[in-house]
């Protein structure tokens, strides 16, 4: 076949017969939300570049490589989103959402732009489902929104994941830790790959964060930033891990996670899954106490998370049950098979007084012959076939088959 376009390379077609597991992954997500008291907020797809370079930061891989920047047809700058969270607290600020009750709950699903390389779990349009709570700075917040998580992915049947947790301090104890990582980064940079030693002059911490192996290898013997926190940092950590215990929810405390935004404060966490015999974080987030008033807003605390759903589906794909979770029921309940036109404008009324009753309902629309209406509502799984013709008219009514087993009965129009 010669087509005239390709999708464009790291984006992705949803096909119908893979649709359901994202309704069935969205609706799940939402609902367990709502259960928390979280509404759903729905936000621009972009925003003025600005917003990203103060919220994500400057120096992160994000703002430096990946966002898709534009200057639109009035020279104004724009960025497609590449996350959600700062076009949330943008939305949250101009609508006064944080002058009205605390905490506020907002959740949402939308797509994000990254010009990353593509690979397994990795592409340039992603979709990711989000929660931000504002207006908390207790760790009952974190440990809630963590709890909530672990919910919705057990709800859509993922059970296999390892929470990892750490506390990157607030601004007083990171500066002491940032201090002694710069000390150590030096006298190991030589064995830096080229990008960390930009980082250990622009943002040291994103370090810990490389993923080439040499970094890691120095990485291993670094201070960690837990022996830094300040009373405040470490007392909140410890409430948190103490809720986390008591509900026994399993996590790692592991000091390497920072998280690819410059914006967090206090508690960070990601949950990893292996899959294939590699770790794919499937959702991460914490806390960012200091973005709010960052970008104009009131002082206001806030914890927040993002799961990747492209993430999500490929775990789904890969659970050995997933054919009989039955997470689909969208298959054609009543193939209304028409032998005439008049059997035709029949079978509208009928067709819509089955719907209205909540059933799936075709009926012929290409005026096909009795043998090639039952070959297609073969085809598209009908469960069951109903045959209208004028002696079922004249009659009131025809004669419904079920089409696993064969089965006949009356049906009454
Ligand atoms: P990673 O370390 O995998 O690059 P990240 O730290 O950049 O992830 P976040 O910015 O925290 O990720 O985004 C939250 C979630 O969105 C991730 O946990 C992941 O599930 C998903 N995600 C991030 N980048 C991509 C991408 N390029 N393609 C698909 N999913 C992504
Ligand atoms: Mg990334």
């Amino acid at each position: 076949m010669n087509l005239l376009f390709k999708r464009p390379r790291g984006t992705q077609d949803v096909l119908p017969k893979d649709s359901y597991k994202w309704q069935f992954i969205e609706k799940k997500l939402l609902e367990t939300a709502t259960k928390y008291g979280f509404k759903e907020i729905r936000v621009p797809t972009f925003e003025h570049s600005d917003l990203f370079c103060r919220s994500v930061g400057d120096t992160s891989d994000i703002v430096e490589k990946e966002m898709y920047v534009f200057e639109d047809k009035s020279s104004r700058l724009i960025t497609l989103r590449p996350e959600g969270t700062a076009g949330v607290v943008r939305a949250a600020l101009e609508n006064n959402l944080l002058s009205e009750a605390l905490p506020a709950k907002l959740s949402y699903i939308l797509s994000c732009f990254r010009y990353e390389k593509p690979e397994s779990g990795r592409l340039r349009e992603f979709h990711q489902f989000g929660v931000e709570l504002f207006g908390s700075s207790s760790p009952q917040a974190d440990y809630e929104v963590i709890e909530m998580a672990v919910e919705m992915l057990n709800n859509i049947y993922i059970n296999n994941f390892i929470l990892n947790i750490n506390s990157i301090g607030c601004s007083n104890c990171r500066e002491k830790y940032k201090q002694a990582l710069i000390n150590y980064m030096t006298l190991n940079k030589n064995s830096l790959c080229e990008l960390c030693k930009d980082r250990l002059e622009k943002n040291p911490l994103r370090i810990l964060d490389c993923k080439e192996k040499s970094c890691q290898y120095i990485v291993k013997d670094a201070p960690v930033i837990l022996d830094f926190l300040c009373q405040d940092c470490k007392d909140h950590f410890e409430n948190l891990k103490q809720y986390l215990d008591k509900s026994r929810i399993n996590y790692i405390v592991n000091p390497k996670i920072v998280r690819g935004l410059d914006y967090y404060t206090k508690t960070v966490f990601e949950f990893v899954i292996n899959i294939n015999g590699s770790d794919l974080t499937v959702c991460g987030g914490g806390r960012y106490d200091n973005l709010v008033s960052d970008l104009g807003g009131p002082s206001t605390p806030a914890f927040g998370f993002g799961m990747g759903l492209e993430r999500l589906i490929l775990i789904l794909d890969n659970l050995d049950n997933l054919d009989n979770l039955k997470l689909k029921d969208n298959k054609c309940d009543i193939y209304i098979i028409t032998l005439d036109e008049k059997s035709r404008i029949f079978a509208i009324d009928i067709s819509k007084k089955l719907r209205s009753q909540g059933y799936i309902v075709e009926t012929d629309l290409l005026g096909r012959s009795l043998k090639a209406q039952m070959k297609y509502a073969n085809k598209i799984s009908a469960k069951n076939t109903l045959v209208i013709g004028e002696n079922e008219i004249l009659a009131g009514k025809a004669s419904l088959k079920n089409m696993e087993t064969s089965e006949v009965t009356e049906f009454i129009f």
